[in-house]
């Protein structure tokens, strides 16, 4: 997605940025499409440099860690980030540690930047690490592989009390010991 900064006349200046699953090449593990995107920035500029700030607004298909299937979810995370000439941050002291801004560059001596990167980093960040198509969600059966929220199994599932295989495990080692001595 590239975001051309020669099409505003003055400054602050807003813009909405639409896509789709071509817009971003998303690869995630877990994540099968970005459906739709929509970007609200709002822009500054100060000597050369551009200060972008908004949200970032997708749809994306990702995968249940719990029943497998693929499901819509709503994203909606913020973005913050400084658009310039790679020269001009070149001058910086890469090791100054206040400087954890993110950084666009332009492309080709032009005035505009790719922020598809900006983007991914937002949307992957925002993906939490167990997604859940619904609270309740059943799951697969741990025997039969059954997606147990279309279909109900006749597996039957053996429920050990915690408390009592940490009892088992005890008696053998005590029984182990006496073997021993
Ligand atoms: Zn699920
Ligand atoms: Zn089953």
């Amino acid at each position: 997605m590239i975001l051309d900064f020669r099409q505003f006349e003055s400054f602050p200046a807003e813009i909405v940025l639409t896509g789709d699953s071509s817009s971003l090449n998303l690869d995630f593990q877990g994540l099968n499409e970005l459906k739709s995107i929509q970007v609200d920035l709002h822009i500054q500029e100060s000597a050369e440099e551009y200060f972008c700030q908004g949200t970032v607004n997708a749809i994306v298909n990702i995968e249940c860690s719990r029943c497998l299937n693929g499901f819509d979810k709503e994203i909606e995370c913020s973005i913050d980030f400084i658009a310039c000439a790679e020269s001009l941050h070149a001058d910086v002291d890469e090791k100054d540690v206040l400087d954890t801004e993110d950084y666009a560059y332009f492309t080709g001596g032009d005035i505009q930047a790719d922020i598809s990167d900006i983007l991914r980093q937002a949307i992957i960040l925002s993906l939490s690490l167990k997604p859940l198509c619904s609270d309740d969600c059943q799951g697969l059966c741990s025997q039969c592989g059954i997606n147990l929220n279309e279909q109900e199994c006749s597996c039957v599932t053996e429920k050990i009390d915690p408390r009592w295989e940490g009892l088992k495990k005890l008696s053998k080692q005590t029984n182990e010991n006496k073997e021993h001595s």
